[in-house]
This record gives C-alpha cells, structure tokens and sequence, in this order.
C-alpha cells in the first residue's frame, strides 16, 4: 500500500490503493477508466496536495496530474498564457516575473498546482486569481468529452467556483488560460504591501515572499495546508452585534465580483479563533499556529483524528463565542472520499 504523506503538505501518515500519475489528457482517461470500472475503488484527482488532508488510509487510486506545458502570445494590450494544469504554481508565477508578464506578483509562493487555482479561487494580499484567468480547459471524467468554460462559466467567488459544486468531482481541469492587462494597477493596498516605496511588481513579489516566510510555516518543515478554515462573511447585523462588545474587531466590507458593495462584513476566520483561545494551542500532536492561527499545523505523528478533534473544537468554540459557523477551507478526505466535518 503506497504512502500519502509525501503527496500532502499536511503530511498525515496515510496510505492508498495505488498511485497513477498522467502526463496528457488520454493517459488519464484511460487510467481513470481502467479504475473507476473497478467496483468499490475510489478515485481523487491530486495536484500539490497542498489542499488536500488525507484524515485516514484512502480505499482507491490516487491519480497525480502532470500535465506540463506553458505558451504565450501577445498583443498590444494583452499577454495571453496557456498553461498545463500540472505546473507548479510558485515556479509559473517567478517565470512570468523574469518575462515580465505581470499581475501575479500579490499570488506568489502560494504551493500547489496551476490546475488547482481555479478551484478555489486562490487569492492573497488583495489579489484573486479569477481576475486573471480567461478561460479553464476541462474533460468530463465520466465522458471524456473535452469542455472549454470562460470567467463566467466558472463562477468565482471568494475561495469558490463551479468546480466545487455543480462540477465538483465531475471534471478534470487540464489548462488553464490566462489574459494579462499590460496596463494596470499594481494592488498595494494591504498592510505591509502600502509601506512599499514606489512599488513595481519585482518588489510586491519580493515583499509578499518575504511576508509569507515570516508568517506562515513551511510545509516541508512543519506539516500543514496553509489556512484551514475560510473567512466568514456575515450579515452586517451579526457584525455590528459582535462590534459592540469588541470594538476592534477587524472587518472588510464584501464587494460582488462587479463591484458593488453589498451589506456583507467578512471577518477574519483568525482573529475569531485567537478570541476563542486557540492560538498557539496543542491538542496531541496538532497545534494552533502561534503566529497564525488560521493554520493548523502536524507538530509529527499527529492522525486525521487529531486533526479533526482539533477543528470541531475550534468551529464549536468559535460558534459559541460569536454565533458563527466556521467552514474548513481545505479538503478533508477518509476512505471513500471527501468528508465533511
Ligand atoms: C503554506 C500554505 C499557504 C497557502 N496559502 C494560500 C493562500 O495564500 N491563498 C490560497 O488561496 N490558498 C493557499 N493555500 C492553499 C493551497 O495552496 C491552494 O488551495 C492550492 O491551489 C492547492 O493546490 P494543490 O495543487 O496543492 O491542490 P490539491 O490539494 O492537490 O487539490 C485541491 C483540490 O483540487 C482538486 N484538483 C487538483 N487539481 C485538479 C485538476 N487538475 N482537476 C480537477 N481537480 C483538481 C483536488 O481533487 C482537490 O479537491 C496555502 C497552502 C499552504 C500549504
């Protein structure tokens, strides 16, 4: 039984049926066929698994994307990229900053795989990568039909899109295209980033690696999937009720992705459970990360049970606290599949 730990950041100790990797469109479909004909075998697609928790053995395949490739072309207002879902994020972001194909810069040393961006939506220091993307290139597993979706079909939404409801598990995402403004405006808006001296995007990417480094864990060095829980949003009522008690309490007001502002706070998911207590907190081998709580970390040796107490702890506390139900950001896999917590 082969190994997981390697193939997530995480690094719970966990193991699987078999593990297939596929370089093109028609090596996948004929692996993905071979084992999805087989009965009671599950199948997960993985890119960096720097999203992905493994809380037990999983009973299946898992099936590595590595589709490589990146083209360009340009225009006189546009660069244009068309890259393989299976190339590393961190290292497309540093080639487009040697070849000047800017806008990445505020997404940079973000782990994981170009055909996971998508799916979330990743976004970091004021910058979502929906913004981006022009179109994603996707096949139907079950069909092997090839789909090209544009901006619109993939409905973003913050760390959301169709890929994790109305086409989640259904697709694979094999390309994904990007269109870059030549001209635009650097997003220098936040915290550390607005103290930068006449920014350019050389220096928002050196300003943002340098930020991460100082304040999140690295996973080679200290397991763990970089947020765990998503920022909610609330109501503007339940946030005004939480302000009056604490008058600090941070918050940004929600935009729709056309920039309307609508009555909608998004509070950090870290604050809430630095005021619940779990900051800097143990509980066996999985603790609160004391500089960042909103990551959870695998001190070693810790198992998907210790993971999962440690979360339903804090969305309880969080919960009782503040009347706000936290919703994990990262995927949380048991023998059969995804699990919800
Ligand atoms: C230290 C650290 C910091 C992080 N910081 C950020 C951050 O600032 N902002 C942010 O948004 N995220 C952040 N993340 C989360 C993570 O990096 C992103 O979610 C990333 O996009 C995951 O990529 P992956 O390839 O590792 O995904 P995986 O974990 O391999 O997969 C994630 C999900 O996507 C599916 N999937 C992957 N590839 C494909 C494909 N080609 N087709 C179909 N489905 C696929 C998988 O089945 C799974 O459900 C961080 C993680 C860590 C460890």
């Amino acid at each position: 039984m082969p190994s997981l730990q390697p193939y997530s950041t995480f690094g719970l100790a966990a193991s699987c049926d078999s593990i297939q990797s596929f370089t093109d469109v028609a090596s996948f479909l004929s692996i993905f066929n071979t084992q999805n004909n087989k009965t009671n075998n599950a199948t997960y697609i993985l890119g960096g698994g720097s999203n992905s928790i493994f809380t037990d053995d999983f009973d299946g395949t898992i099936l590595v994307n590595e589709i490589k490739g990146i083209s360009h072309f340009d225009t006189e207002s546009h660069h244009y990229l068309r890259v393989g879902a299976g190339e590393n994020w961190h290292d497309f972001v540093t080639l487009c900053m040697k070849e000047e194909w800017y806008g990445f810069e505020n997404l940079a040393l973000i782990p994981g795989s170009v055909g996971a961006c998508p799916i979330q939506n990743i976004g970091a220091y004021g910058v979502e990568v929906n913004s981006l993307i022009e179109k994603v290139e996707c096949v139907f597993l079950e069909t092997g039909e090839q789909v090209l979706l544009s901006n619109e079909d993939c409905q973003f939404g913050y760390r959301d899109s169709v890929f994790k409801h109305a086409l989640a598990n259904k697709v694979l995402i094999t390309h994904v295209n990007f269109k870059l403004p030549k001209q635009y405006e650097l997003e220098v808006s936040y915290g550390e980033l607005a103290a930068l001296t006449e920014p350019t995007p050389e220096k928002v990417y050196s300003k943002v690696i340098e930020i991460r480094k100082s304040k999140l864990p690295n996973p080679s060095e200290l397991g763990n999937a970089g947020s765990f829980f998503k920022n909610p949003v609330v109501s503007n009522a339940v946030y005004q009720a939480i302000a009056q008690e604490y008058e600090s309490v941070p918050h940004f007001v929600v935009s729709d992705n056309a920039g309307n502002e609508q009555e909608q706070i998004k509070i950090p998911a870290a604050w809430l459970i630095d005021q619940a207590g779990f900051k800097g907190k143990t509980l066996n081998k999985v603790r609160c990360h004391p500089t960042q709580p909103l990551v959870l970390t695998n001190l070693g040796g810790a198992t998907g049970s210790d993971v999962i107490t440690m979360a339903k702890n804090i969305i309880a506390s969080v919960q009782d606290k503040f009347g706000i139900q936290l919703e994990p950001e990262v995927r949380l896999l048991g023998n059969k599949g995804l699990i919800s917590l």
